[in-house]
């Protein structure tokens, strides 16, 4: 047999056209997220003053099942994309594992991230409609910096709120996100209300997504011509990312290799939802039966350890109300926690296919995590972002299960990007001040109790 490349690339002309749209396959549809204003299930109109009329069509489409990418978007991705295919012949060794470990690697661009993809979608739509600008939060500080590039690109000014306590961890990331021309503003600020307001009920708060999610929706709606994106778990942003798994599909192919086992980490989602979209089609279709699991921090186990419940998606409840896995909108990881994966609810597509049985889910807490990134990193030569080192890790530990059980399993994880601007996090594991901090049932409980009362559903 042909030995397979340590690199599967895909040429240009291989690269889809299509994005495609999970939810025209799925059996049930996530439940439909709901107006806070009127109680009511939302309407794409609603979505209006939040989100450009694309996005918010793309938002609520349930029915189209591939979606052509505008020849603009293509025409970007073409810069960084297809991204390649790794076979991971040297984590394998290290392993001493008969499993066949395979990974897709999007740190390939300046966001060192998969948001890339997403964000020149977001930047575009908003471009056609006209718009004088749009506004964002950031966490990690990824997404913050692949829109910033998307904007900078098709000529539309931004204004990122970073959450605070990344802005002081990372300042690096600033002043890439400022390279590219966006207003970058740690949150919570002074600059809104909701900021205003959250910062006197919490005056030493180091924020959170959820803050900076309220701040950046209040200032696109309270903004002529501005609107407000999102990075992760809307339905949209599942969409743009399935080209992660649809030339992850490809590439195997090229290989004859399908995966038995697909890992990813999970954050709002976004990633993962990419990368096991084809592959979930295979599986509600009836073509093939992969094992899913996603990877999250146990300091922020929305999916492990979180209610299916309908949440607000931000901390200032100003957010229409999504059916997910969450830990309540007021819930913010502990400050030591530098793995990102920081959001307190799930994808709701995700949600309901791991409420429906269609996927796995684990936690690891964030030493293990820096362990395995740093074996990675000497075996594979990325340093990759800790929230991707969630998703080696999943992939170790079922590797780990192949040497004992003697089966050559085929595994694909998602390496979603690498980790120059977590060094400060890297540090504190190699000096061992780092620390896990593990939420109580009682911290949680607290936290649920808090979740929305919908009259007549919950
Ligand atoms: C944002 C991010 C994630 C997590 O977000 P998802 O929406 O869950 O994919 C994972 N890895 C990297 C590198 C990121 O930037």
């Amino acid at each position: 047999m042909k030995k397979i490349p340590h690199r599967i690339y895909l040429s240009e002309d291989q690269m889809p056209t299509q994005w495609y749209n999970l939810r025209a396959d799925m059996k049930e549809l996530p439940d439909p997220i709901i107006n806070p204003a009127t109680g009511r299930p939302a309407t794409e109109e609603d979505l209006y003053p939040v989100f450009c009329k694309e996005l918010a069509h793309q938002e609520m489409d349930n029915t189209t099942r591939y979606v052509p990418i505008p020849e603009e978007i293509l025409e970007f991705y073409r810069m960084y994309r297809p991204s390649p295919l790794i076979r991971a012949y040297n984590l394998e060794k290290m392993l001493d594992t008969p499993a066949r470990i395979y990974y897709k690697f999007e740190g390939n661009n300046t966001s060192g991230s998969h948001k890339l993809n997403s964000a020149v979608a977001q930047a575009y739509y908003a471009k056609e409609q006209k718009l004088r600008g749009v506004t964002t939060e950031t966490g990690a500080g990824q997404w913050g910096t692949a829109l910033a590039e998307a904007c900078s690109f098709f000529h539309l000014p931004l204004t990122v709120y970073m959450v605070k306590c990344s802005y002081e961890q990372k300042p690096f990331r600033k002043s890439v996100i400022q390279t590219f021309d966006a207003d970058i503003i740690p949150s919570p600020s002074d600059t809104t209300q909701v900021g205003k307001k959250i910062l006197a009920e919490n005056p030493g708060t180091t924020g959170s997504l959820g803050c900076a999610i309220s701040e950046a929706v209040e200032k696109a709606t309270t903004t002529e011509g501005y609107k407000y994106v999102l990075g992760s778990v809307l339905n949209q942003v599942l969409l743009h990312q399935s080209i992660i798994g649809e030339e992850s599909l490809l590439a195997m192919q090229t290989i004859d290799e399908y995966p038995d086992i697909i890992v990813g980490c999970a954050g709002g989602g976004s990633n993962l939802g990419g990368l096991i979209a084809p592959f979930m089609r295979d599986k509600l279709t009836g073509k093939a039966d992969p094992r899913i699991i996603a990877v999250e921090p146990a300091s922020c186990p929305s999916l492990t350890r979180g209610k299916y419940a309908y949440d607000f998606c931000d901390t200032g409840k100003v957010t229409p109300m999504a059916r997910m896995y969450t830990l309540g909108c007021d819930f913010i990881p502990s400050a030591n926690h530098a793995g990102g994966l920081r959001y307190h609810g799930m994808s709701p597509i995700l949600s309901k296919l791991y409420h429906d049985g269609y996927m796995e889910a684990v936690s690891a807490e964030q030493t293990k995590i820096f362990e395995t990134a740093i074996e990675f990193a000497k075996q594979e030569t990325i340093l990759p972002a800790p929230e991707s080192a969630h998703a080696i890790y999943g992939a170790v530990q079922e590797a780990l299960k192949c040497k004992e059980t003697g089966e050559a399993k085929t595994i694909l994880f998602g390496l979603t990007g690498t980790g120059y601007f977590d060094m400060v996090a890297y540090q504190s594991y190699m000096d061992h001040t780092m620390t896990d901090y593990i939420p109580t049932d009682e911290e949680l409980e607290a936290s649920f109790a808090k979740l929305p009362k919908i009259p007549g559903i919950q």
